[in-house]
């Protein structure tokens, strides 16, 4: 063998200022980085791409850290659950499509996570799930909104991106489509979770209390009390709306939303996010999760996943932004992430996951606190919440 530091041609005086100059003619200029770059997660050059990668999310917030213990570790090891499952497909030679679903449809069985089983309710007293899945390789997505008989909505979107000619099906017509395929169905009455059902009330009551003697308030109440599976539209009356009064009670409550994001050997990237919305959404409200580009969005540079105040992440196209931001700037992906975060949105808005070309993954929320976990081929394995 060689001995390590053996003096040769490469180390010689004139080698090493050739070696020299050839490496600062090579070198950006700008301080942006060389979109082929590796960066880790933190934002530091990295010498390896990874093999695979998976992120994922179970919803930003405002969860205290003094939540009780029993709760912090049941939500913890459900996080865990989910990364091992997408981490298994990746690392056998799955496809990122198929680890993104089959990890959002654990969150979605999940009662802990607003999306399917655990999913917030309308200001009806309803469940509404949107949801979308997009192939980054292919360019194909696939979205619904406003389903309300479908167990697992990502994987209606994913029949949509792949069983029809379409891209996005709402309410009656996502129904309609689920008809023809075999994605398992279920009473509404099975996405009913009491602390939802709670969440409601409470939140409802809050705007009574913030606007009295209006009993048309802002977000919903009419000041009649809403039974669970309430015909949609029949009460309470919202045809108020005083976006400017209820953004600070807006960000005040807790969001929720599951999303997956993945590399695959394959180098193809995924993105997957299902949600039961915001908590007293209005009858037809859609959010940012299916439309395309701002809580999902996957091409071959990046995949994202959403999460928070639906209506501002949708206003800022904000998972396409960062994919711009990164394919047109040459900034790294946390670089990225930063801007959209902290630039684009405001403080209390959203929370986004992201994997890039190289396995670099990136999770920040600008709310007090992000469900999400991450791993990939060289070992990170990561869950956290704030
Ligand atoms: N972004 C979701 C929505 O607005 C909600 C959330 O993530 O909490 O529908």
């Amino acid at each position: 063998m060689k001995p390590l530091h053996s003096h040769s041609i490469l180390t010689s005086p004139p080698t090493l200022l050739f070696l020299t100059l050839l490496l600062m003619l090579l070198s950006p200029q700008v301080s942006n980085a060389d979109p082929g770059d590796v960066y880790s997660a933190d934002g530091t050059k990295s010498d390896t791409p990874k093999e695979w990668a998976i992120a994922l999310h179970g919803g930003a917030g405002y969860v205290s850290p003094d939540m009780p213990e029993a709760r912090r570790v049941a939500y913890e090891e459900a996080l865990q659950e989910a990364l091992a499952i997408g981490s298994e497909i990746l690392e056998e030679g799955g496809s990122s499509l198929d680890a993104v679903e089959a990890t959002v449809r654990f969150l979605e069985d999940h009662e802990l996570f607003n999306a399917g089983k655990g999913a917030v309710f309308t200001a009806e007293g309803r469940n509404e799930l949107d949801a979308a899945i997009m192939d980054g390789h292919t360019m194909q997505a696939g979205a619904v909104t406003g389903v309300t008989t479908v167990k697992n909505p990502v994987t209606l979107a994913r029949r949509v991106m792949t069983d029809s000619r379409h891209v996005f099906f709402s309410g009656d017509g996502a129904e309609a489509f689920a008809d023809g395929t075999d994605v398992e169905r279920v009473d509404p009455s099975y996405f009913y979770t009491e602390s939802r059902f709670e969440a409601l009330r409470r939140v409802q009551e809050a705007e009574r209390d913030s606007s009295p003697g209006d009993d048309s308030d802002e977000k919903g109440g009419s000041g009649a009390e809403v039974e669970p599976g309430a015909e949609p539209g029949a009460e309470p009356d919202a045809s108020h709306d005083s976006q400017e009064s209820s953004n600070e009670s807006i960000r005040g409550w807790k969001y929720g939303t599951v999303g997956a994001v993945a590399k695959d050997r394959e180098g193809r990237l995924a993105s997957a996010t299902s949600t039961g919305g915001m908590t007293n959404k209005r009858f037809g409200r859609v959010g940012d999760v299916p439309i395309i580009g701002s809580g999902t969005y996957a091409n071959k540079d990046v995949a994202v996943s959403a999460t928070g105040w639906g209506e501002k992440i949708m206003l800022h196209v904000s998972a396409h932004t960062l994919a711009s931001h990164y394919r047109f700037t040459g900034a790294s992906l946390q670089e990225s992430m930063d801007y959209l975060v902290d630039e684009v949105l405001e403080p209390g808005d959203a929370g986004f996951i992201a994997v890039d070309r190289t396995g670099a993954v990136s999770m920040k929320t600008n709310t007090g606190s992000m469900f999400r976990a991450a791993a990939d081929s060289e070992g990170l394995r990561e869950v956290a919440i704030w």
